[in-house]
């Protein structure tokens, strides 16, 4: 897994511009992903994630049905105007990545303790 997010290649100023702020926004996404607060990620299976959007209001939560492969996906009006990213997939990727990089930390870990175990058996 890539650890940055596959944005397309912008061909002008305006659309390199939209991908930082883009990107500025899925930051502070994150803390609330990690900790729990404004936003929630939920692994549906077969690649379909939901992510939901707290109101603290009288207002309904918001929810989006997001895909990262093989194409990303959103169901927000950001990613249904531009159909090429949006704040949920990129911060998505970021948790996922993550995720995955912690996976292959404990990996190795496991893989590592092998070795030790093996060099202090005693014959
Ligand atoms: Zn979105």
């Amino acid at each position: 897994m890539n650890p940055i997010f596959p944005f397309p290649t912008p061909t002008n100023a305006a659309q390199a511009t939209r991908q930082i702020a883009v990107a500025a926004r899925a930051e502070s996404m994150l803390p609330a992903l990690y900790v729990g607060g404004e936003y929630d990620t939920y692994n549906c299976g077969n690649g379909t994630y939901g992510m939901m959007k707290r109101s603290y209001s009288n207002a309904p939560d918001t929810t989006y049905t997001l895909r990262l492969d093989p194409v990303p996906f959103c169901s927000c009006p950001d990613f249904e105007k531009h159909g090429d990213f949006c704040k949920h997939l990129v911060a998505l990727w970021k948790v996922e990545y993550a995720a995955y990089e912690a996976a292959q930390v404990e990996k190795l870990e496991a893989e590592y303790q092998n070795y030790e175990d093996a060099e202090n058996f005693v014959y």
